[in-house]
């Protein structure tokens, strides 16, 4: 039996955010491979084999994965959202590239899912209409300068932005740090969406402007997207429009 390795995106959180594409893919896998909490989404069944390991251990469990694969093992690596945004398949790609002989003829698919700023955009309205960028807040794998450097260049551009793991108990104060330095560069009050766990029934939208935003309204579940100077809300029944209207003036 050939064994394959997919990396698949679960979505956001609601199981009719999961793709057919991957559904299908995990009910023919032996294997699931992943972040505990991701696994978890994944029900039992006879035949299947669940990992679920701690979300420091990325590089073990990417190797972990390539090696079930490469024993004839039908295994699924899954992420959160998608596998390609700050997630898994970069880090089964980093593997892959230490060892490329090893690894050559073995059958690699990513398969796509929804990713938080996509679900927290929709739920809010069309933020990410016009361009935009999203940012990873985490410092763990890069230089706090770096992320201060690609907050600043974003913002001058005018980009929308999108900001990944802006909380943790490790980093409290980054978040407040990144609006310090965004108002430094924008000097207005445009408006940053705070969607906690989309699609799940904790999901909690709130919309305040820049001057008003504080770390304290995010948490690690929270999608945090700070508009660009385009950015407006519509007052609509229900609930506020927040879109980015497509033309430049
Ligand atoms: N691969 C994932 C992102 C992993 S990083 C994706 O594509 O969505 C983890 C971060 O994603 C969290 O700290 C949070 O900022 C965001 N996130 C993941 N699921 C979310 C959800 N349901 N609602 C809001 N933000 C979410």
């Amino acid at each position: 039996m050939s064994g394959w390795l997919i990396v698949a995106g679960l979505g956001p959180g609601a199981d009719d955010m999961v793709t057919p594409e991957v559904s299908a893919a995990l009910a023919q896998a032996t294997d699931i491979v992943g972040y505990i909490p991701y696994v978890a989404r994944v029900p039992e069944r006879p035949g299947l084999t669940r990992h679920a390991s701690d979300n420091r251990v990325e590089r073990t469990r990417a190797l972990h994965a390539l090696e079930m694969a490469a024993a004839g093992h039908r295994v699924v690596v899954v992420s959160s959202g998608d596998p390609g945004v700050f997630a898994m398949a970069a880090a089964i790609f980093e593997r892959v590239e230490e060892d490329p002989v090893r690894w050559h003829d073995l059958d690699i698919r990513v398969l796509p899912g929804v990713t938080a700023m996509l679900a927290a955009s929709a739920r809010a309205g069309a933020p990410l209409g016009h361009d935009f960028c999203a940012i990873n807040l985490s410092d763990n794998l890069k230089p706090q300068a770096l992320i201060e450097r690609r907050l600043a260049l974003a913002a001058e551009a005018d980009f929308a932005i999108a900001l990944y793991n802006p909380r943790s108990k490790a980093r409290p104060d980054a978040l407040d740090a990144a609006f310090a330095l965004l108002r430094g560069v924008c000097r207005d009050d445009r408006p940053v969406l705070f969607a906690r766990a989309v699609s799940t029934p904790q999901e909690d939208l709130r919309i305040v402007p820049l001057p008003e935003a504080r770390g304290a309204m995010a948490d690690m579940r929270t999608i945090v997207i700070i508009g660009s100077s385009r950015t407006r809300i519509v007052p609509h029944a229900g609930r506020p429009i927040l879109y980015t209207p497509r033309t430049t003036p």
